[in-house]
């Protein structure tokens, strides 16, 4: 039986047997592949490199995408950069929202996942408040008038076309499209593996953001363990809203999640030693 190996990091990897091969081709800008796995369930890969599994989706789109939003309590203009599979963009739209734009560079990746990982974007992709736009999101930002209460940033990791989206010019641009009161959340990979990532990532932040931090979540096929997701915003109160006004907008919001609680929420701003030590040194 055919595996496939993510060989994100030189010395590891992890290997998932493919048990049906949906789609496998080189993209205008990525290797992109979908299989089954009969643990996982379905699995996208770009570039050799685990994008999302029906399996562990629900915990990284629920934190991606209900911890800036209920923070933020009155959101009604999102931008989601990336998230071509349409997992961010099906939480984004159980929120009582007026917009969400979406930039996703490859629209092979978003054709595919809406034909081979359906459950992922949940008939989203049809949301008339989106507005679906295959472009870099790097241009997009830099050429935008418009502004977003919150950004969200679901992008590889910095190899490839997703590599800009992490850079200081990127972060400037974004911060340009940021609404008062506003919140930005990226994807900022795996820290026991990543340490890099995060302080540069936390450095370039800091420059542009009163309040630059990370918050955590455990997604079992990002491997490594905790997976750090960026925080910036001008508001220092934001990420400190209590789990009982944070309860009080799930509850008025009136869905349920699998991963995502108040008290997760809360509790995931509170950072490992290892991390913080990362960051300080
Ligand atoms: N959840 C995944 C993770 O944490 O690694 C990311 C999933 S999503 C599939 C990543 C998306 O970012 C892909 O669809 C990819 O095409 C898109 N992407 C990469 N670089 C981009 C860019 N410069 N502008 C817009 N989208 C980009």
């Amino acid at each position: 039986m055919k595996q496939f190996e993510e060989t994100l990091y030189d010395a590891v990897s992890q290997q998932f047997r493919i048990d049906k091969l949906y789609f496998e081709s080189k993209t205008d800008h990525q290797h992109l592949m979908i299989f089954h796995n009969a643990q996982l369930g379905r699995v996208m890969t770009l570039d050799g490199v685990v994008q999302t599994t029906e399996a562990d989706e629900f915990i990284y789109h629920e934190m991606m995408t209900h911890v800036p939003v209920l923070a933020h309590g009155n959101a009604k203009r999102v931008l989601i950069i990336g998230g071509g599979d349409g997992g961010i963009l099906r939480e984004v739209c159980r929120h009582n929202i007026d917009h969400v734009m979406q930039v996703e560079i490859d629209q092979a990746v978003v054709d595919m996942a809406k034909q081979y990982l359906p459950n992922h974007s949940a008939g989203a992709f049809d949301d008339p408040r989106l507005d679906l736009v295959i472009a870099d999101g790097m241009e997009f930002v830099r050429s935008t008038d418009r502004t977003y209460d919150i950004i969200i940033v679901d992008s590889t990791d910095p190899i490839g076309p997703g590599e800009v989206l992490f850079t200081e010019d990127f972060y400037a641009q974004a911060k340009r499209c940021l609404a008062d009161g506003g919140v930005m959340v990226t994807q900022n990979g795996v820290p026991f593996f990543q340490p890099d990532e995060l302080k540069n990532t936390h450095q370039r932040l800091q420059q542009r953001f009163r309040d630059a931090r990370f918050y955590c979540a455990p997604i079992p096929t990002y491997y490594g363990g905790f997976m750090s997701l960026g925080w910036a915003t001008d508001d220092r109160d934001l990420c400190k809203v209590s789990a009982e006004v944070l309860r009080g907008r799930l509850d008025q919001a009136a869905f349920s999640c699998r991963y995502y609680t108040p008290e997760i929420h809360a509790a995931s701003f509170a950072l490992p030693q290892y991390m913080r030590d990362i960051l300080v040194n």
